[in-house]
């Protein structure tokens, strides 16, 4: 089962993905948990080259491709080979975030995400688990969480709106895969009501 966690910053989708790969792991799952961009040693390495280095260093183009290629690396060396050997995967954003990242920075940029991602990726996830959250929130809890690499700050307010506009719509578009949760839910809480989606779907 390929799990993905997706949602704008400060959320808390790796809280959440790390609380339920844990769950996984009690029940005696096989689970792999990984995150983009990054999750495989290539990876990793387009990963500094996107999120270090001045702002504006990439057209939302460059930016297409870099992310499209660190999935690939991710996909062959991680993803895939857990999937064959049946493991789940729980994964920190994936495909979605860039449909909904890239396509914020510059609208008319979904095709080309979409024709990549036909191209050399060609899979979904089996389930995603969406983390809606008002940018407000979301912006502080961001802020507490200061990783030095992230970005919250320099896009602002209204582009973290227009982002969680953009993976409601997306949720509209996949009604069967992308599940909305709650994220202004106790973090407890929230973890039950996920692990109870996911136990559906490994019946
Ligand atoms: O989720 P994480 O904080 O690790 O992501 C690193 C940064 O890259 C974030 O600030 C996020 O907003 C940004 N990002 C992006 N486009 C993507 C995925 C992540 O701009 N497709």
């Amino acid at each position: 089962l390929f799990i993905t966690f997706e949602g704008i910053d400060g959320a808390g989708k790796s809280t959440q993905a790390r609380r339920l790969a844990e769950a996984l792991r009690r029940e005696g799952h096989e689970v792999v948990e990984t995150r983009e961009p990054g999750g495989s040693p290539g990876a990793e390495e387009i990963r500094r080259l996107l999120v270090e280095g001045a702002p504006a260093r990439w057209s939302p183009e460059t930016e297409i491709l870099l992310f499209t290629a660190a999935r690939r690396d991710h996909l062959e060396k991680t993803i895939a080979p857990a999937l064959a050997r049946g493991a789940v995967v729980v994964c920190d954003r994936f495909a979605d975030s860039t449909r909904v990242y890239q396509g914020a920075r510059r609208p008319g940029l979904r095709p080309l995400v979409d024709e990549l991602h036909a191209r050399v990726i060609g899979r979904e996830p089996d389930l995603t688990i969406l983390i809606d959250m008002d940018p407000e929130t979301a912006f502080h809890r961001g802020l507490a969480r200061n990783t030095g690499e992230n970005r919250f700050e320099e896009m602002g307010l209204a582009f973290q709106r227009r982002l969680r506009e953009g993976f409601l719509a997306l949720a509209r578009e996949w009604p069967e895969r992308i599940v909305v949760v709650d994220g202004a839910r106790a973090p407890e809480e929230l973890e039950r009501e996920i692990l109870a989606i996911v136990h559906e779907r490994l019946q």
